[in-house]
């Protein structure tokens, strides 16, 4: 199912790719609640954001990185919002049947994290060559040694989210 372009690679637009798939939402559209997330982070955090979405495509949870924000350096949007999404389901921390759209390709804690929620997709915008872990440096979560292993798009709205990103990153060096 679904376009997995290599890692580093662009996302084709393929005709009605990401049109369906969870419901009435298309990726871009997710991956678009995923920067408006990104933009409620505090001015002092890297500005990623993060949805989580039920089989559906309604919204569970959402969150931006708030490492700065709550002094906790597992604070990062993905974890925030499968913790969140947990609690609005609130049925035990299983999140089979989710998607979950980040801003930015998730780091190894991130992949990992949404590994163990038993997320069903993962789509995310921008590569992150220097810790990503769904392809850049690391495949953590399609590592066929592992018994769930979620379907995955990346490069999803890939300039917009980049874009978001330099411009804190350009805020950070006067
Ligand atoms: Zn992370």
């Amino acid at each position: 199912m679904g376009v997995e372009p290599l890692p580093g690679g662009p996302a084709l637009p393929v005709p009605g790719a990401g049109a369906v798939s969870g419901g009435m939402r298309s990726d871009a559209d997710m991956i678009r609640a995923a920067l408006s997330a990104a933009a409620e982070a505090d001015p002092r955090d890297v500005p990623v954001g993060a949805v989580v979405f039920d089989a559906s495509g309604r919204e569970l949870a959402r969150a931006a990185n708030a490492r700065e924000a709550l002094g906790d350096p597992t604070a990062h949007a993905e974890v925030l919002a499968l913790r969140r999404a947990a609690e609005a389901v609130g049925d035990g921390w299983r999140l089979e049947g989710t998607t979950l759209a980040v801003t930015l390709e998730p780091c190894t804690m991130c992949a990992g994290a949404l590994v163990l929620a038993r997320v069903d997709r993962l789509l995310f915008g921008a590569w992150e060559p220097k810790t990503g872990a769904v392809g850049s440096l690391w495949d953590v979560v399609r590592d066929r040694r592992l018994n769930h292993r979620p379907q995955v798009r990346g490069g999803i709205l890939e300039t917009e989210c980049a874009a978001t990103l330099d411009a804190f990153f350009r805020t950070q060096r006067p």
